[in-house]
């Protein structure tokens, strides 16, 4: 089985893509599981697509296996899309996310919940380092900011968000129910066929 790196040391990042791209014909490593590239640091700027391919690339070639990038973020429509591409780093690397919550419940209080929308984005780059080939996939999770934090599972900024359709924040789901909606979820299954199609290629190269 071909291995693929999963370029991220983000471990509720990396659980997630175990699970959803759990027998797809690829044996899944993490920077952990393979532990010299614990250290690499990649500078990321305010662009998914770019910080995805980058932080893939750098994995790809430094390594010489084919590697997933993923680039994720929150983005609130009645904060301009605010935190978008930097939401890891959110009012500073070093805020907790109480401190984001709080921030976020702050700017939009009195809002009733139509003018909460917001949304997941999810950005997820594969590059071959032998061909340098690179694909790219996305995919969104619509749903609102909650009125107040709620739901201990998942990471990030899943007990803000709140999702209609489930009467519950994205962290009061059962892990098998995140990754059934998430942005995640979505792009891995787009994901899915492209890692088919060049497994297949590889195995007949
Ligand atoms: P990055 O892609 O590593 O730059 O970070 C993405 C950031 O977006 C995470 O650290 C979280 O703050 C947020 N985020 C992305 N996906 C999710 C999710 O599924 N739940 C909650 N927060 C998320």
């Amino acid at each position: 089985m071909p291995r693929l790196l999963l370029a991220t040391t983000n471990r509720g990042k990396v659980e997630e893509l175990k699970d959803l791209l759990w027998g797809c014909g690829w044996d899944l490593v993490s920077l952990q599981d393979i532990r010299v590239l614990e250290d690499i640091v990649v500078e990321e700027g305010d662009d998914y697509r770019q910080n995805a391919i980058l932080k893939a690339k750098v994995a790809a070639l430094a390594t010489g296996l084919v590697a997933l990038g993923e680039d994720s973020g929150l983005e609130v429509e009645a904060l301009g899309g605010a935190p978008g591409p930097t939401s890891a780093r959110f009012l500073g690397a070093q805020a907790t996310y109480e401190e984001r919550f709080t921030y976020i419940l702050g700017q939009l209080q009195g809002l009733p919940t139509p003018k909460r929308a917001a949304l997941f984005r999810c950005v997820m780059a594969l590059v071959d380092p032998v061909s340098g080939r690179q694909w790219v996939v996305e995919d969104t999770c619509p749903g609102y900011i909650a009125f107040s934090p709620r739901g201990e599972g998942g990471f990030g900024y899943d007990p803000i968000f709140y999702i209609p359709t489930r009467t519950a924040t994205m962290a009061q789901l059962p892990p098998q129910e995140k990754n059934r909606i998430s942005h995640r979820a979505k792009a891995a299954w787009r994901l899915r066929q492209v890692l088919k199609e060049l497994r297949y290629e590889l195995e007949n190269r």
